[in-house]
């Protein structure tokens, strides 16, 4: 008894372990982020987000340093490789250090410990969050290679775009160099395949492969349900295909649009990313409910944008606070009637952007919004202002969008904002104060190993 006690005081922070782990990621959010969650879902959608209001508001609350080896500024690669690993690697590497070594990912310890493991996102299958959190390369634009990598480790659910790099070129949109069908080698190690919704929901087997795309899945602005899913509706189908599991399980489920948004400096998509991200919190939640057991830990990898949502003045004409507005519900309500991604925008303009086209474009989905006429020229010149504004014409737009609603960006790339965590369930209280992006990578390592 004496023995037990003394171990048991060894390691204070492990009071219980979880069975199962829920990471979930929304790529490139930092605290302004999942504020702009919460108000903006409580004022447009009437709905709590879960994010907030749940995880962090109950849970325990951590804030993550991330920058990578070798600079201050991280990329998801480096980010999701310290996450997944521990270890800092340097920008663009996936989970291999810069010495050329490939310290375990949770996924393969995951594996290593017998549970099941899933990866869900957004973004491609082999895109630099998850395939941080299970694999191993040089570069994270070695797509090939990582999809080779997938098939080899099995992930018993995989789930998001990239279809491309799954098919052989001259099949359909393949872009493959090996002439391999990768899908029908997935196929033949027995996993049940979808590529639409309407599959997913079918999908009834413990092994799941879900390409709903090409490349990365729409935004939810603009997402056709009949073509790809919800990131809840992939994170459902994840939970139903591993939660049987009597090992337990890890599952990444990640949104890389809130990140894809950002760099665009796009609110409106950004927003409803969120409320997309959130709503595949609540699944996680809901699955927990039902198993305790499970750790449910919300996080983002590093901030994208600088988003700056602030008061400004109305023009430049009057400089004092009489000509002032403060961003509040009216520019929520701007932003809830633009109905077009920013990127949507750039391929509807094409290489040649017409004025015609940007007005149409702009009076059918941006009711109430006015391009300047510097922002306008910067569009149809195709040139950038500054050179952390590097998205064209999507920046651009973003900055029409800001003076009109005070959603203000401060840049087209990421931030080293410190990132929240946030942890309910066992193991959670590892996750609380500030600590660098490598001590989470420990603690899901520690997790993994306890008994
Ligand atoms: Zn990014």
């Amino acid at each position: 008894m004496l023995f037990a006690c003394a171990l048991w005081a060894a390691a204070p922070a492990l009071a219980q372990t979880p069975k199962n782990i829920i990471i979930l990621i929304a790529d490139g959010a930092a605290g302004t982020q999942w504020d702009f969650g919460r108000y903006s879902s409580q004022v447009l959608r009437r709905q709590s987000f879960a994010t907030t209001e749940v995880v962090f508001r109950q849970g325990t609350v951590g804030l993550l340093t991330t920058s990578p080896h070798g600079a201050y500024v991280t990329d998801s690669a480096a980010a999701g490789s310290a996450m997944a690993t521990g270890f800092k690697t340097a920008n663009g590497a996936v989970s291999t250090t810069p010495d050329g070594t490939a310290p375990r990912t949770v996924m393969e310890a995951a594996k290593a410990a017998g549970k099941r493991i899933g990866l869900v996102t957004t973004a491609t299958v082999y895109d630099a969050t998850p395939a941080a959190f299970a694999l191993h390369a040089r570069s994270r634009r070695d797509s090939q290679a990582l999809v080779d990598q997938l098939l080899a480790l099995e992930p018993d659910v995989l789930m998001g775009g990239g279809g491309e790099y799954f098919r052989p070129e001259g099949a359909a949109g393949g872009k493959r160099k090996d002439g391999k069908d990768v899908v029908a080698a997935f196929r033949a190690k027995g996993y049940q395949v979808a590529t639409r919704p309407s599959e997913l929901a079918a999908a009834s087997g413990p092994k799941l492969l879900g390409l709903f795309s090409d490349d990365d899945l729409d935004f939810e602005i603009e997402r056709d349900p009949a073509r790809e899913p919800t990131t809840a509706e992939m994170a459902t189908a994840a939970l139903k295909a591993l939660g049987a599991s009597a090992a337990g399980f890890v599952l990444l489920v990640e949104n890389e649009n809130v990140d894809t948004a950002a760099h665009h400096n796009d609110a409106a998509a950004l927003m409803r990313a969120l409320w997309a991200f959130d709503d595949a919190v609540k699944v996680a939640l809901e699955f927990q409910r039902a198993h305790p057991d499970t750790l449910v830990i919300v996080t983002g990898d590093h901030e994208t944008g600088g988003f700056s949502p602030t008061y400004a003045v109305k023009d430049l004409t009057v400089l004092s606070a009489a000509n002032r507005f403060y961003t509040g519900d009216e520019h929520l309500r701007m932003l809830e009637r633009i109905t077009m991604s920013l990127s949507t925008v750039k391929d509807k303009l094409g290489k040649q952007p017409s004025g015609e086209v940007l007005d149409q474009l702009l009076a059918s989905h941006f009711p109430g919004f006015r391009l300047d006429a510097d922002l306008r020229a910067l569009i149809l010149d195709g040139k950038t202002d500054e050179r952390n504004f590097t998205y064209l014409p999507q920046n651009a737009l973003g900055r029409m969008v800001a003076r009109q609603t005070g959603y203000y960006w401060g840049t087209s790339g990421h931030t080293p904002q410190p990132v929240l965590v946030g942890a309910m369930g066992p193991g959670a209280e590892l996750f609380r104060g500030y600590q660098d992006n490598t001590e989470f990578g420990k603690h899901l390592h520690r997790l993994l190993r306890a008994p």
